[in-house]
């Protein structure tokens, strides 16, 4: 399974007039979904373009960065990684010259059979300069171009090629296509803008342009985008979905519609099921900011207990989650949190959290709540306890960092240190995003996985493949 490629962003815009500056800010829309490396590649008089690099949106693509870009097609990403996989290398749209004319990729998602394709390749005289997704989408686009000459046909002949998750927007030179894989496990939508369309991972960008949501991608199909119209084709098209139920519990952001889902009244609606589940006998709601925020309004709304605000987040500080080393983290998470002492101070409190990966970060914020003289803190998390790897592109990768693995509901409480410990269950969860749930991935928190995984036990997929 390859390395770099994570749960990322993507966009592509076909229009009328240059694209550029419209790329931009939708990478900035969705920086949430990456903030290693931001890049955009477009297409200008017969070659492709590109500016990418290590960084946030807003210190890559600057006005001068990008001032000599121009073009009417283009297509941008954003990258998120984990600690270990921060070459520049990797930064994407990745971009490849080919016998057909130029390509450039840009990927959300994880090929779950790299490996196994990569080898294929290899052995037939192929060779790969970066362990990225992309690349390899380029070669399996490569080899389907050689043998079709018609870039549909040819993605119809990848899309049974790739396994595991991607949304992909892909510029064959001045043409751009986006696709989702048949299961639809990333989001990926269609707007229109002034003048043109935007393929993008969340709708909130397609509104930051002042534009119009059309539609999603649907899970197996590809979409060729131009500026006054677009041409949907189905690839592939599968009886069951599995849309990552991650992206409406924490991924996305609160304000997208992710599979006709508004992201925002998902996380409400799983803190209304979670106070109904978890009851508390307590002074207030507090959420964890800002992922917490949404799930803890909806907790408060169902029991009727006062929401707070209890924890000032230093909006500049780094990224807790990925740091390497445990006591970094937890170190981290003091300069990005702190505790409001006057709404606190002898309060019995719910404090409700998106998820617990590792515990750490509940770990030292109640014990940083105790210390500003918290009565009681009980916490609730808005998705039942993850433990198994995700294999499609969140950063939940290895068993053993799961605190919910091996220890009952009693020991992770004890480990955080809370007064009572509760999940939403995973039937609770599946009516908070209100879609059947062979429509969902679950895999995190089931340990059942919708595709083939390499190294994983086949017995789910005996019992899921009799769906299909
Ligand atoms: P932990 O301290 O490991 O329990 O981290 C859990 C917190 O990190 C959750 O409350 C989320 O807000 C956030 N989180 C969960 N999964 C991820 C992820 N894959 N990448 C970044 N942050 C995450």
């Amino acid at each position: 399974m390859s390395g770099p490629n994570h749960s990322c962003g993507v966009a592509g815009i076909a229009s009328a007039s240059d694209v550029v500056s419209s790329l931009q800010k939708s990478l900035m829309i969705i920086q949430h979904r990456g903030q290693e490396s931001a890049g955009i590649t477009v297409f200008d008089k017969g070659e492709l373009q590109t500016v990418r690099d290590n960084g946030l949106v807003h210190a890559v693509l600057t006005d001068e960065s990008i001032a000599h870009l121009r073009g009417k097609v283009g297509v941008g990403h954003v990258r998120y990684s984990t600690a270990s996989s921060k070459s520049v290398l990797n930064a994407q749209p990745m971009t490849v010259g080919t016998g057909f004319g130029a390509v450039a990729v840009a990927h959300n998602g994880d090929i779950t059979n790299y490996d196994e394709l990569v080898g294929g390749y290899k052995a037939r005289g192929a060779s790969f300069l970066t362990e990225s997704d992309s690349e390899l989408v380029a070669a399996v686009l490569g080899k389907h171009m050689a043998l079709h000459n018609d870039p549909v046909k040819a993605m119809k002949g990848m899309m049974g090629e790739l396994e595991g998750s991607f949304a992909l927007v892909i510029m064959i030179n001045d043409r751009l296509f986006g696709m989702r894989d048949p299961y639809g496990l990333m989001p990926l939508c269609i707007g229109g803008i002034e003048g043109g369309h935007i393929i993008v991972s969340e709708s909130a960008a397609v509104d930051a342009l002042n534009g119009t949501f059309i539609r999603d991608v649907a899970p197996g199909e590809i979409v060729e985008v131009m500026h006054d119209r677009f041409v949907p084709h189905q690839a592939v098209t599968h009886r069951h979905k599995a849309h990552c139920m991650f992206e409406w519990v924490y991924f996305a952001r609160p304000d997208s519609v992710i599979d006709g889902r508004e992201v925002y009244d998902v996380r409400k609606r799983i803190g209304e099921i979670l106070a109904k589940e978890c009851p508390a006998d307590v002074d207030m709601i507090m959420p964890i900011p800002d992922s917490g925020r949404a799930h803890a309004i909806g907790f408060s709304i169902a029991s009727g207990i006062q929401y707070e605000e209890g924890f000032m987040k230093n909006r500049f500080a780094e990224r807790t989650f990925i740091l390497p080393d445990q006591s970094e983290r937890e170190l981290a998470v003091s300069m990005k949190m702190n505790p409001i002492k006057s709404t606190v101070k002898g309060k019995r409190m719910v404090i409700v959290d998106d998820s617990i990966v590792r515990g750490t970060t509940l770990k030292k914020l109640i014990s940083m709540l105790r210390v500003a003289g918290a009565k009681e803190v009980h916490v609730r998390v808005g998705s039942p306890p993850v433990v198994a790897p995700c294999y499609y592109g969140v950063d939940m990768r290895s068993r053993d960092q799961f605190v919910a693995n091996g220890h009952t509901l009693d020991e992770v409480r004890d480990i955080i240190g809370a007064d009572s410990l509760g999940y939403i269950s995973i039937e609770g969860l599946i009516a908070a995003i209100g879609k059947p749930e062979g429509d969902l991935c679950l895999g995190c928190v089931n340990g059942k996985y919708p595709t083939r995984i390499p190294g994983e036990a086949e017995r789910f997929q005996s019992t899921l493949m009799s769906d299909f």
